[in-house]
Parts: C-alpha cells; structure tokens; sequence
C-alpha cells in the first residue's frame, strides 16, 4: 500500500494505551518501540497481563501516537510491536497508527500480538477494522494464552500460538534467543516486566513494585 505524504494524520479515533516503551528486545526481533493497548475481552486464564483486561480510560489520539512512536525510534529501531490487552479490539485505530507510522518510517517492521486466531481475525466474525490493521502487519503472534501448555519458542507464550509472516521477514527471525524477559521502569516510577518472565521473576518485580 502507498501513502501520500500529503495526507493528513487523522485525529480520530484514539487509542486506550496501557504503557509504551522506547526500546524493547523482548518484543519481537531487534529493537523495537512498544505499545500496549488498554482493553482486552478475551480473558485467558493465567494471562501474563490481567492489569490490561479493563476498558481503557487514557486514551491517545493517532495523530499524537504515531508521533510518539517517530520520536522514540533509534537509529538501530527496528520496528514497533503491538501488544496489550488485545490489540484488535482497537483495529481500526491501530490501522491508522500503522499506515502514518509507515508513511515516515518506510522500514519500519509492524508486529502484533493478538489473542485471536489469524483465521478468525479473516472470517465474518472478526473485529471491526481487522483486516486493515492485518494488511499492515509484518509479524503476527496469535492464538489464546493456553497456561497449560507453556513455550519455550521466542514470542509465544502457549504452544497453540503461532508466528505468521504477512510481510517483510526481519533477517534476524531466526537467529534470535529464546523466550526472555526486560524490566523498564517508567519516567514516573511505574515497574513494566515485559516479555516472557517466569513466575518467581514475575513476583519478584511484583513485590519490588509495591
Ligand atoms: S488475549 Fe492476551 S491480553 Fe487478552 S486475556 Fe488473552 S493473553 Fe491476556
């Protein structure tokens, strides 16, 4: 898809936006700007991040999103991932972010998780906005968090989860580590574990946060 840059950024719709981090090696391959969306349905029990399952109250305009996310790329940013919460209950929106982002940033490597299955997110059933946001995606992780079946693959936490390539494939997919986990602490004090951390290191931050 080509994108004029002579188009306006939208400002709607919005996103409800949990946390954000600027440069992640847990998400996806190489270094990555990370967006976690407020709001998720889908409740899998056991779900690593049930602090964004509730309907969001903060919510960000495209416009100042995709800014956000060009201001805190680096030279070696490789691209930006979309996690939550379930980052299609906010296709539509993260659509827009996708296509603006892409407009400036050509490069840019687009990856999301989603708690849905790939074949859902193309039947008559998905999210409004689905396929948009899928057209823009390089990376797709999908499927529920299965707490019963755990993996060991980078980027998936149950063994039902599936990694799809709808785009540019990074050189490094198939070079990179194992399941890992990052700890980032906020400007404003806030203690974000991110990726995949078992669960002494998973109470042990939990605690430190208190
Ligand atoms: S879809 Fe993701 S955020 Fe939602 S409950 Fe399942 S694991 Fe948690």
């Amino acid at each position: 898809m080509s994108h004029s840059s002579s188009k306006k950024l939208p400002t709607d719709p919005s996103v409800a936006v949990s946390a954000f981090a600027v440069d992640s090696r847990v998400n996806g391959p190489g270094r990555r700007v990370v967006v976690w969306v407020q709001g998720c349905t889908l409740a899998c029990p056991g779900c690593f991040n049930p602090d964004t399952h509730a309907p969001g109250t903060a919510f960000v305009p495209v416009a100042a999103l995709v800014r956000r996310i060009l201001e805190a790329r680096g030279p070696t940013t490789e691209g930006v991932t979309f996690s939550g919460g379930e980052p299609f209950q906010q296709a539509t929106a993260l659509a827009a972010v996708c296509a603006f982002v892409r407009r400036d940033w050509p490069a840019v490597s687009l990856f999301a998780f989603t708690g849905f299955t790939y074949e859902a997110l193309r039947g008559p059933q998905a999210p409004p906005g689905a396929a948009g946001f899928l057209s823009h995606l390089d990376l797709l992780v999908d499927g529920r968090y299965e707490a019963r079946a755990p993996d060991t693959r980078p980027w998936r936490g149950s063994t039902n989860q599936r990694l799809w390539v709808l785009g540019r494939r990074p050189a490094a997919l198939t070079a990179e580590r194992g399941r890992t986990a990052e700890i980032h602490v906020e400007p404003d004090g806030r203690v974000l574990l991110s990726g995949f951390p078992d669960a002494a290191l998973r109470r042990a931050v939990e605690q430190l946060a208190r």
